[in-house]
């Protein structure tokens, strides 16, 4: 019964018309992938004051006026000469150490 009723379907719709030519809209290539739903999540921000969802490219919230910024922000607390003092001090330890087990 089923069997009869898809088959004949099948060819009623071979009839009227090019099925191939058919795109199912829920398999539509032109829609959002996941990956461009990942692409545009990333575009934007929360702001760390209220929590509100901001553009990337903004410099500072709309709402609290905190500062958003989503690079520079972890840097800003240690200088260059810092780290390079750092840099400097854990090589000088290196070679000591080197040479201390040499
Ligand atoms: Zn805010």
């Amino acid at each position: 019964m089923g069997e009869d009723s898809r088959e004949l379907a099948r060819r009623a719709r071979a009839r009227s018309g090019p099925v191939e030519d058919y795109v199912d809209p829920d398999t539509d290539p032109e829609g959002p992938s996941e990956a461009d739903i990942e692409r545009f999540s990333n575009v934007t921000v929360t702001c760390a004051g209220c929590g509100t969802e901001l553009m990337d490219d903004v410099s500072e919230c709309w709402k609290c006026g905190r500062q958003v910024g989503g690079r520079g922000t972890h840097e800003s607390g240690l200088p260059l000469w810092a780290v390079l003092t750092v840099v400097v001090v854990v090589l000088a330890l290196a070679v000591w150490m080197l040479r201390a087990v040499i």
